[in-house]
């Protein structure tokens, strides 16, 4: 695709993981970030992390459809993409294909919450195969390689940080002309009326600095996230955790690849949706996406690394398994933490004779 600079990868990318099959939309995240972000005049509105229902929700409101209904016909040849991307299809004398922001598109950041797709009508939600359908996305600004925020900055205020390919806006230079929040098609980008410049998550550099993970990322109480270093597919570390759910096992796609930012967010994809709706969303890797997560409580390596997320406030640069557990390393591979792989199950009487009391919960 075209992008206006050339290509300039940082020494190292950061990456991250999100299991959408454990999100619960507890919006935990959310508040993370909000209350050590976003608490000043002209931010009230601005969630740099948001949950939103698919398929309904969408936070700023319909940013996806928006794209998506511009960007014209999204073809695929086997995995390579052969439509345009936000790029291309920018209209003449543009370098970005954006949508317009209104304030309103910030008013209902719980429009479709919860809400399935499909009628229920008399027990219909029972039947199978499931047609009913809904799922919990958590969406945060992906630091993608190639920004559209940063290509369509006229005063080059939107940089990415050359030691860990963060992408942040320089308060300084921003003069406030809001062509990132036009550009980026994740609608990640805020206006702050207050200050007059733009402002998004900056994947909370200062702890990333400490080796530490991002807010929203160590306060999820579904434990769905995992930040650490993505590498370029030919210098993949298979004790790498990223890498290996990304590259290796390809079990963590990309949101919309089809934009052509190269987003460093991945997701495990939903396993109760529909595989036409997630590859809109997530690209042609779907369906082995979900075979495999459905098969990984077969898999000691896949079973012990999901069992590492949200097992520790460190990065996991590496990992590796020994014996029964999983063990998370960092980037000299010290041990950081160990988790039980396997966690035992207590199975208790429903009597209990000694107290003489009844247990509804028994397992
Ligand atoms: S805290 Fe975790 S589980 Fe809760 S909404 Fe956020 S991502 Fe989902
Ligand atoms: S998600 Fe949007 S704001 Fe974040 S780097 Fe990509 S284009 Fe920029
Ligand atoms: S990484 Fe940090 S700044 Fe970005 S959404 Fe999460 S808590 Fe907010």
């Amino acid at each position: 695709m075209s992008y206006w600079y050339s290509e300039n990868r940082p020494q190292r990318q950061f990456g991250a993981v999100f299991d959408t099959n454990k999100c619960i939309e507890c919006q935990t995240c959310t508040l993370a970030c909000k209350t050590t972000w976003t608490t000043g005049r002209g931010q009230e509105f601005m969630l740099w992390n948001n949950v939103e229902t698919k398929p309904y929700g969408s936070y700023p409101l319909a940013w996806d459809l928006q794209v998506l209904s511009k960007l014209g016909p999204q073809t695929w040849e086997g995995d390579t993409y052969t439509g345009q991307t936000v790029f291309e299809a920018a209209p003449a004398g543009l370098r970005v294909l954006g949508s317009e922001r209104q304030s309103i598109d910030y008013n209902y950041p719980n429009v479709g919450e919860d809400e399935i797709l499909g009628k229920v009508d008399r027990g219909g939600s029972l039947s199978l195969p499931q047609e009913m359908w809904m799922f919990y996305l958590a969406r945060i600004c992906n630091h993608c390689t190639y920004p559209a925020c940063l290509e369509s900055c006229p005063r080059s205020s939107i940089y990415k940080r050359p030691e860990d390919g963060i992408v942040v806006i320089d308060q300084g230079r921003c003069r406030g002309y809001q062509e990132c929040v036009k550009a980026c098609p994740y609608g990640k980008v805020y206006f702050n009326p207050s200050t007059g410049t733009s402002e998004k998550c900056i994947a909370c550099f200062p702890k990333i600095e400490q080796g530490l993970q991002p807010q929203c990322f160590v306060n999820c109480i579904g434990k769905i996230r995992l930040q650490g270093w993505v590498s370029t597919p030919d210098k993949v570390k298979e004790d790498n955790p990223i890498d290996y759910l990304v590259h290796v096992r390809k079990m963590a796609l990309p949101l919309y690849p089809q934009f052509g930012l190269e987003p460093n967010v991945y997701y495990v994809p939903p396993v109760h949706v529909p595989d036409q709706f997630l590859f809109q969303m997530f690209g042609p890797g779907v369906t082995k996406a979900k075979e495999a997560y459905l098969n990984a409580k077969e898999d000691k390596t896949l079973k012990g690394l999901f069992a590492l997320f949200g097992c520790t406030e460190r990065t996991i640069p590496y990992f590796k398994i020994v014996g029964d557990y999983a063990v998370a390393l960092d980037d000299d591979r010290r041990e950081i933490v160990r988790v039980p792989i396997y966690e035992p199950v207590v199975v208790r009487k429903a009597q209990d004779r000694i107290y003489q009391i009844m247990r509804s919960n028994t397992t």
